[in-house]
């Protein structure tokens, strides 16, 4: 259970984050000792959360890297993640951002059209360099999660849909430097209905199957991330239930003794090890409604506004009776708000304020929006 140095945070500038380094370190080991029971490779996704301290210690447990773009790629390599260990996938990747990645030498590309590994190629021919592509593939299974994270239905921009399946792989098995070893899948993001999972593994098996009928045989099937996390009760239940949810990938993935199963869990991995620590500026009593203005807005914690996200709230420096507050940043926008009638310990000016699990797509997503400065991340181990 995470503990909050509150007699620490006294001289510390506020908003900032703050990251439990016990807690992540025990995920981390959890997500390495199951990985290790099946021979399954994780490579973290960078997006979730890509500060250096967190990426070097990621790094160090020996799991690779999932990117999203090129500066992710940099921020990878800079952390120490093998390069062999490195995937990138997106649907809009840049030259240099292609080039970037060949040039680090990385395991392979997803790529999500036949444009991009058109270009992909030229650029891989003009190195002089083969590369090695899996598919980004569309299995249309409905991810059951908010419809702004869904991303494995065919009206998503994402991937390669079934129908076009085929005719894709023909495509890229005519260009000159490109190996396509592999299919790559990741339907969205907090997914808490482990059945999901278990749908995609027997969807994926039909298409491999389907490949295998006509002679196309893959080494590498890449399963992606979206495993959720519990962002109602980030005490009790602190880390996914990382056993279940490799075990149904065991239990469902046919495979062989050469394949290679692959994961790009992100949220799973550093949502909950991290919190946005705030103070209270104001309470000011509405008409109908009672405030608790913090000095935190959106632009450190976006995923309220965002996705209508849920985070707990909790007063870090009083255990008084509790009230009901509508928790809200200090952003010139309505929608900047944490949270409606959430039950706090009554706050006062100065108090601290906990947003609990802002560990993944919370720093990462910060702005400087109202010319506000990007916040500090302070590390449990450091204080
Ligand atoms: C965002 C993303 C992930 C990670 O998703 P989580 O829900 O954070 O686990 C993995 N793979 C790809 C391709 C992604 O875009």
């Amino acid at each position: 259970m995470t503990q909050f140095p509150v007699n620490k945070f006294q001289s510390i500038r506020t908003p900032f984050y703050f990251y439990d380094v016990n807690l992540l370190r025990d995920t981390l080991e959890a997500v390495k000792k199951e990985t290790e029971k099946y021979g399954f490779t994780e490579h973290y996704a960078i997006k979730a959360n890509a500060n250096p301290t967190l990426l070097r210690l990621i790094a160090s447990y020996g799991f690779g890297a999932d990117c999203v773009s090129g500066g992710e790629v940099k921020a990878a390599l800079e952390a120490g993640f093998d390069p062999s260990k490195i995937v990138f996938a997106g649907v809009g990747k840049a030259d240099w951002e292609i080039e970037t990645a060949i040039d680090g030498g990385i395991f392979c590309f997803n790529v999500e059209s036949v444009p991009e590994v058109e270009i992909i190629n030229e650029i891989a021919t003009s190195k002089g360099r083969r590369v090695s592509v899996e598919i980004r593939v569309n299995p249309n299974v409905d991810a059951h999660t908010h419809a702004k994270i869904t991303t494995g239905l065919s009206e998503n921009k994402f991937g390669i849909n079934l129908s076009q399946l085929q005719s894709v792989i023909d495509k890229i098995k005519s260009l000159s430097n490109i190996d396509l070893i592999g299919l790559h899948f990741h339907i969205g993001s907090q997914i808490t209905d482990l059945q999901v999972f278990a749908l995609l593994c027997n969807k994926v098996n039909e298409i491999v199957a389907d490949l295998a009928s006509k002679g196309i045989n893959f080494s590498n099937l890449n399963f992606g991330g979206g495993l959720g996390v519990d962002y109602y009760e980030p005490d009790s239940n602190a880390m996914p239930e990382f056993t279940d949810y490799f075990k149904i990938f065991d239990k469902n993935v046919k495979r062989d003794s050469g394949s290679h199963i692959h994961f790009e869990l992100g949220r799973a991995i550093v949502a909950q090890c991290g919190s946005l620590i705030s103070r209270v500026l104001y309470v000011k009593e509405g008409e109908v409604k009672r405030f608790a203005i913090l000095d935190a807005g959106f632009t450190e914690l976006i995923r309220p506004a965002m996705y209508d996200a849920y985070h707990k709230i909790e007063n870090l420096t009083s255990s008084d009776e509790e009230l009901n507050y509508d928790v809200v940043g200090p952003i010139c926008e309505s929608s900047d708000v944490f949270g409606k009638d959430v039950k706090l310990n009554a706050v006062k000016r100065g108090d601290f304020v906990a947003l609990r699990s802002a560990g993944a797509y919370g720093e990462v997503m910060a702005s400087g929006y109202n010319c506000r400065t990007l916040p500090k991340a302070y590390f449990s181990d450091r204080l």
